[in-house]
């Protein structure tokens, strides 16, 4: 099984593949435990599906996860740790719905308080709030309506209980935002237990207490650029895993010029990475069907920086959901806490990213700033900087935000293949959380929990 190699040879007791938030979480517990390790990332930066870019415009933006709720304690707690801020997200004035006839209607408040498909969508979203709560997020496979919550999608459910068009498209659209998926490709159980991971339905949807609550000032790569300035030399950059060999003794983790040996390997990847490499011996098909059934969201993210929040004059949030036929599904006001720029960011999800994504790059552009105007008019139409990053073709995520479960594949393949180590091998990464699944909170509890299994391993083998 260990592959005959001239490469070099790097012992250390534990391997951590993945310098995410997942990884970093595991680095950290295992540091503050006095364990060795080494950390490997394949990108020549941490943090993964968070990306902070400082453009030459002068402004800093997130491409990827910027968004920290009150309740998501964990990565409170790091941010605190590390001394990196955060300022609540720009809410103020009136959203704006763009309706599939193009109206733009304003409203106030996180919701707007009636309008096409309103009473149907509240009232099923209430239902799947009373069903979330019977999900048992640690052993889901134990929740009563597991089996036939994931023999069908969310689609199918939806359809079953309103034929509103105008309801349709909002849990579409909430679907869409919440998990880069169209109804038609989710589990409904998956999406049960991620509500249930989050702790409700309006805690997924809405700011001020909510998931999108508040942002980091710096930046949400802050906490993770300042794991690993404390971890130093332990974590390896441009350092991709492609071949993992396993066996009761240990580990071999293989990169282009280096096999590290260690006698435990902590994986922090998303299941498609998790995919992309090889393994001696294969992985159980518990484990193996699980990551078939995981595929990743589709979403691209959009910012057009403006020299001033210029909507506010306006009365407008700069925050807007958007069911016409543009790219945009949704925009907020990114701008930065001291509001020198005026930042808008949309997202582009689901089946308007495959088609968008065909466009060259003058008509995504174009498309996608049709899309600011018809939220906050004009001056939409001429930033002072554009930029675009598609997850769906980044090399190591191949999607985000996060990977959600097919219908069949929680019932198929959980119960053994979801989060249940391999022998020495530790699975990592937000999609094994019970908590804030999908979310950084969840990326780090999985790494705080894979560490924690590592170090109960290991000093039983030593006891
Ligand atoms: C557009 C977008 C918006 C989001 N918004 C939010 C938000 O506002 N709030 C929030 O909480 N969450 C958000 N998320 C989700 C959040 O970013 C993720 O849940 C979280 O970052 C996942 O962390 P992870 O460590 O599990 O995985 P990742 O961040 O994907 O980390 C995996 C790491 O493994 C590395 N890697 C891959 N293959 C290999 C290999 N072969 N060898 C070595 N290394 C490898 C990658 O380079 C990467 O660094 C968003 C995600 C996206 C994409």
């Amino acid at each position: 099984m260990w592959e005959r190699t001239e490469k070099d040879l790097v012992e250390t007791e534990v391997v951590i593949v993945g310098g995410g938030y997942a990884g970093l979480a595991a680095a950290l517990q295992l540091h503050d435990h006095g364990v060795d390790f080494t950390l490997l990332d394949a990108a020549d930066r941490v943090g993964g599906r968070v990306l902070t870019e400082s453009r030459d415009s002068g402004v800093r933006l997130d491409h990827g996860g910027q968004w920290i709720g009150p309740t998501q304690i964990r990565l409170h707690a790091l941010a605190t740790r590390f001394g990196c801020g955060t300022f609540p997200t720009w809410e103020s004035g009136k959203h704006i719905e763009v309706w599939h006839d193009g109206a733009a209607v304003p409203y106030l408040g996180a919701a707007p308080a009636d309008g096409p498909g309103i009473t149907a969508y509240t009232h099923i979203t209430e239902t799947l709030d009373t069903l979330a709560r019977t999900v048992d997020t640690t052993e889901p496979w134990h929740t009563p309506g597991f089996v036939e919550w994931d023999a069908q999608t969310a689609q199918s459910y939806f359809r079953a209980h309103t034929d509103d068009p105008d309801a349709l498209r909002r849990l579409a659209l909430a679907v869409q935002g919440v998990w880069c998926a169209e109804p038609y490709e989710i589990s409904l159980f998956h999406v049960l237990f991620y509500v249930a991971a989050a702790g409700g339905w309006e805690q997924l949807m809405e700011t001020g207490g909510c998931a999108q609550d508040s942002r980091f000032v710096t930046g949400a790569a802050g906490p993770a650029r300042a794991v690993a300035a404390l971890l130093g030399e332990r974590i390896r950059l441009d350092a991709a895993a492609h071949r993992i060999e396993h066996d009761a003794d240990g580990v071999r983790v293989h990169t282009a010029d280096t096999v590290y040996v260690a006698r435990r390997a902590v994986v922090a990847l998303p299941p498609t990475a998790v995919r992309a490499l090889s393994f001696a011996p294969a992985l159980p098909v518990s484990r193996e069907g699980w990551l078939s059934h995981s595929p990743m969201g589709r979403v691209a993210k959009v910012h057009a920086v403006y020299d001033t929040p210029f909507w506010r004059a306006a009365g407008l949030s700069g925050i807007a959901t958007l069911y016409d036929d543009g790219p945009l599904g949704v925009v907020f006001d990114n701008s930065p806490a001291d509001a020198a720029h005026g930042v808008l960011v949309g997202f582009v999800y689901g089946d308007r990213l495959t088609d968008w994504s065909r466009l060259d790059d003058a008509d995504r552009r174009a498309a996608a700033l049709a899309s600011l105007a018809r939220v906050v008019g004009d001056g939409a139409a001429r930033p002072r900087d554009y930029t675009e990053k598609n997850w769906s073709q980044d090399p190591y995520a191949r999607g985000g935000y996060e990977a959600y479960a097919t219908p069949g594949g929680w019932t198929g393949y959980a119960r053994h293949g979801w989060r249940t180590p391999t022998g020495t091998l530790h699975w990592a990464g937000t999609e094994t959380a019970s908590v804030w699944n999908g979310y950084i909170d969840g990326a780090l509890s999985s790494g705080y929990r894979a560490a924690d299994e590592v170090i109960t391993a290991l000093s039983a083998q030593a006891g």
